[in-house]
């Protein structure tokens, strides 16, 4: 989730913001499961261990939410909407102002948020602290902003009739979040619902609890009323299950593996229907002809696959070079990578950090092995790194085969691969041959050229000449089975909202 820079440097800070050293007595003051703005035991009595992927250590232990607290909690979201209820009465404007209080809020704890987002996501603690960071305040001010702007419209109903629309809060939204941007993820799901109206319940992943229960603090802070903002840790197929099942939750919000996204949509099926939105998945095709800027492309490749470990929903895992520079492309992205510092992502100079847990380390591990034994050629990396922790070498295959299963399947890991293509009609054929359909990337210099892709390209996303550039005011989302519906911008907001159509009879109607 990187923004746009002309030099693209993953390890460089935007100017305006000066980079602290993260907080070397980091106090984890928050464990508790979040409800009507109290701090709960588990009903259970049960609390799982919280780990830091740079040591495999435990940093502290978090109350295990179940299907009895996830019952508290949309019990406590479902009173805050009550018609009348405060959050109900108050002024659309006031909502607003709730959300710019609760950005101020992060701004001040920005320090804290980053090291703690650091130490448990083992994210760089630069880019937690300047991407993440900005990527939760900036779409918080622009839902803040939206806040007294969502409004229907009057229609021409034929007949004597006076007809207006009404752009109404959906409910009780349940929402479960992912580990690798986990308070980014937190402010995606609460923004737009909050702005919009609605009381929401989340679920943070089991990995990466901290900083989204650490919020619940800010949220009675910044005075959201009880019930409004509630926040349930817990594991997926209990907790995330309860949420998903649950008959009170008029619409569940997920980010997450394609395999969970399928999931979610059959329990809401099985149980009330309620609204779903997924971002799953991506096998994201990254083309590269030959008359980009070379340096460019490499620089954009390199760092579209290997921000964050490569735990990227949108990771460019899937790069067509065209023939006539494909050997000179992959003798420089592997330059590039072998640069790569791996290291704790707290020390500064470090450019790469642990996999978030064993379970993706051996699943990378073992897509890794795959690659070597289907036959491609392994420039670099290959295997896992250092005595402790869950780190991997930064890898670059050549020389790959669509038919691979490194080609087919997300890896969420550090490992590039690069495949050659001729034509334009082969390579378009080639990207779009995937179940996948999240984002897309075209380096070309050739205006045509580049307006052909963006049309032909599956994906809700299409990047010409750049990578990774997201903000606040642009929808993000899947085609195919990388997810429904939009996230961010406007479009993300229509997602929280129902539509009422009212009709008012009246004697006679003036044009
Ligand atoms: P990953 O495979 O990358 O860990 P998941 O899709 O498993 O991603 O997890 C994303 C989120 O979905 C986490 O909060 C996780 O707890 C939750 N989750 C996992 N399984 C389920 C499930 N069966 N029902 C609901 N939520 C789930």
């Amino acid at each position: 989730m990187a923004s746009e820079k002309k030099q693209p440097d993953s390890s460089s800070a935007p100017a305006q913001v000066p980079l602290p050293a993260p907080l070397s007595d980091l106090k984890i003051q928050y464990t508790k499961i979040f409800i009507n703005n109290e701090w709960h035991d588990s009903v259970s009595g049960k609390k799982f261990p919280v780990l830091n992927p740079a040591t495999g250590e435990k940093i502290c232990e978090v109350e295990e939410g179940d299907k009895e607290d996830v019952d508290k909690a949309v019990k406590a979201a479902r009173k805050a909407f009550e018609l009348g209820s405060r959050w109900r009465t108050m002024d659309a404007s006031e909502r607003g102002k709730l959300l710019n209080k609760l950005a101020d809020l992060i701004e001040r704890d920005r320090l804290l948020l980053a090291s703690m987002e650091s130490i448990n996501a083992g994210k760089l603690f630069s880019n937690a602290y300047l991407m993440d960071l900005g990527g939760c305040i900036n779409p918080l001010r622009y839902c803040a902003g939206w806040a007294d702007k969502i409004h229907g419209r009057t229609i021409p109903m034929d007949g004597n009739y006076f007809t207006y629309t009404r752009h109404e809060p959906v409910g009780v939204c349940g929402q479960i979040i992912p580990w690798n941007f986990p308070l980014v993820m937190f402010i995606w799901k609460i923004a737009p619902a909050l702005c919009c109206g609605n009381t929401v319940v989340v679920k943070p992943a089991e990995q990466t609890p901290l900083t989204a229960i650490h919020m619940g603090s800010l949220i009675i802070e910044a005075g959201f009323p009880p019930g409004v903002v509630n926040i349930v840790p817990g594991y997926g197929p209990t907790a995330g299950a309860a949420i998903s099942n649950h008959m009170d939750i008029d619409k569940v919000a997920f980010t997450g593996s394609t395999e969970v996204g399928k999931k979610i949509k059959e329990a809401a099926g099985r149980s009330n229907l309620k609204r779903v939105t997924l971002e799953l998945g991506g096998k994201s095709p990254n083309i590269i002809f030959a008359d980009a800027d070379m340096n460019c492309a490499v620089e954009y490749a390199h760092i579209g696959l290997f921000y964050h470990q490569g735990q990227c929903c949108i990771a460019g895992s899937r790069i067509f070079v065209e023939e006539p520079i494909y050997d000179e492309f992959v003798r420089r992205s592997v330059e590039r990578a072998k640069k790569i510092v791996v290291g704790n992502p707290l020390t500064a100079g470090v450019h790469q950090g642990p996999q978030i847990d064993k379970e993706q380390y051996d699943k990378i591990l073992a897509m890794i092995e795959s690659g070597k034994k289907e036959g491609a050629k392994l420039h670099c990396g290959g295997g896992p790194w250092g005595d402790k922790g869950f780190f991997i070498q930064p890898t670059v295959f050549s020389d790959v085969t669509d038919d691979m299963l490194i080609a087919k399947e997300e890896i969420f890991g550090p490992v590039q691969m690069i495949m050659k293509f001729k034509t334009i009609d082969e390579v378009i054929k080639r990207a779009n041959n995937t179940p996948y359909g999240l984002a897309a990337a075209v380096f070309t210099k050739d205006i045509d050229k580049a307006l052909t892709f963006t049309s032909a390209l599956q994906a809700g996303t299409v990047w010409v000449n750049c990578y990774s550039a997201m903000s606040a005011q642009c929808p993000f989302g899947g085609f195919k089975m990388s997810g429904n519906g939009r996230e961010l911008g406007e479009y993300g907001l229509h997602e929280y909202t129902e539509v009422k159509t009212v009709t008012i009879k009246i004697p006679q109607k003036n044009s």
